[in-house]
């Protein structure tokens, strides 16, 4: 029988709160899983051990897969489970170890055990099982410094069990733990991968898109999609919300002076995620704590200083903006982890590149902007906007 272990990444070091963090670590786990088949789920000390319920059919790879974006988890492990008998490992753990080790040129075994009982101490383990796969795999060398396969085996209270492979788990602590926050979300590079270094500090996300129909296409809107869809392990749960600014920006190119243009459009964003806030609010469920964007210092016009200045004037919330400080070689990096990428370069235009200003203002002043919005009613038609919301979940 295979089982997986899922080992704790930071919440092993909380104190007090611990439980609070290893329920929604659990509970986002078997959300994420839902899909692919029935589990136990057994806790014992910083660790979890996944168990698949009934025989066959459940993809392992494909959990392991899934469990490897959960944050939380520092190391994922498919691993076998043996009697705790030194003969009776070797003979059926061997044969699990082909796989990894066939190709390999070295390796290295670990040995733990938390049940002292084994009659075997830890170093008699390690020799005796190292030996035992030399044996077995006479082209190994064992190679403790920088071993290419490390085989861990774990002498534990039920069982023992054999793993020949390590993955290295999502980090950060649990979807949730910190609460909520609204992203605005793009098509573009950036704002997907805001998202996840953010919902890697353990904040549940809702998106909010802009689209403008006709400017901005049908297929437009499925990027958007497809981007929730594929951050769907890390994020667990998302409420993706579509506001039409097809009327707005509208508005602002015939009534507001071009160069202006972009931080007044910024600001009525942030002006609809405001709004989106206080309905939540006003429902007493689901209350965000803040807004994240993927700007970027200095990358555009509207991403200076001073025009961030503007649009956190116009924000009800902390905006946070994970990418502030990042190049984007290293943002590109993370979209191709993530699986981002590919989706983010797709070519449909964005609203933000519809009736896009040739000078925008890189240096506006609060007041200046204030003064031109105050020419005319932009946040009756966000307000408008905002209540024909669409609304899909992930
Ligand atoms: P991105 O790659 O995330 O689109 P960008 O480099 O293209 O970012 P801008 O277009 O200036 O930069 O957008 C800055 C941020 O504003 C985005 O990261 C996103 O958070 C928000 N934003 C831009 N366009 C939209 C949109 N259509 N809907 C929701 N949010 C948007
Ligand atoms: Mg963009």
């Amino acid at each position: 029988m295979e089982i997986i272990m899922a080992k704790y990444g930071e919440i092993a070091l909380k104190g007090l709160n611990k439980r609070t963090f290893e329920n929604i670590l659990i509970k986002n786990i078997k959300k994420t899983l839902a899909d692919l088949g029935e589990f136990n789920y057994d806790r014992i000390q910083s660790t979890l051990y996944i168990e698949p319920k009934g025989k066959g059919n459940v993809d392992l790879d494909e959990t392991v897969a899934r469990l490897s974006k959960v944050f939380g988890l520092a190391a994922i492990q498919k691993c076998k489970v043996l009697p705790k008998d030194f003969n009776a490992i070797i003979k059926d753990g061997m044969p699990y170890l082909e796989k990894s080790l066939n190709h390999a040129k070295s390796f290295k075994v670990e040995a733990k055990r938390s049940d002292k009982t084994f009659p075997m101490n830890t170093p008699q383990i390690q020799k005796e099982l190292g030996g035992e796969i030399l044996n077995a795999f006479p082209h190994l060398k064992v190679d403790v410094h920088n071993p290419e396969v490390v085989i861990l085996l774990e002498i534990r209270d039920k069982a023992a069990y054999l793993n020949p492979e390590r993955i290295t788990g999502a980090g950060g602590i649990p979807v949730g733990s910190s609460g909520a926050s609204l992203l605005m979300l793009s098509g573009g590079l950036d704002s997907p991968v805001a998202a996840y270094m953010i919902a890697k500090r353990g904040l549940r996300i809702d998106a909010l898109h802009f689209q403008s129909p006709p400017y901005t296409s049908e297929r437009a809107l499925m990027k958007v999609e497809s981007l929730c869809a594929a951050l769907k392990s890390y994020l667990i749960n998302t409420r993706l919300h579509c506001v039409e600014f097809t009327e707005v920006q509208e508005a602002i190119r015939d009534n507001c002076p071009e160069e202006y243009s972009t931080v007044v459009l910024r600001r009525m964003m942030i002006k609809a995620a405001n709004l989106l806030y206080r309905q939540k609010l006003e429902r007493g469920n689901n209350v965000y704590g803040g807004l994240i964007t993927g700007e970027c210092l200095g990358q555009v016009a509207s991403q200076t200083l001073s025009a961030i200045a503007c649009t956190d004037a116009a924000a009800e919330l902390p905006v946070l903006r994970p990418l502030i400080g990042m190049d984007k070689t290293e943002i590109i990096a993370i979209a191709r982890k993530i699986g981002t990428f590919d989706i983010s370069v797709l070519p449909y235009e964005d609203c933000c590149t519809v009736f896009t200003p040739k000078h925008p203002k890189t240096n506006p002043k609060l007041k200046d902007v204030e003064n031109i919005e105050s020419r005319f009613d932009y946040y009756k038609l966000v307000t408008n906007a905002v209540n024909k919301a669409q609304i899909k979940d992930f």
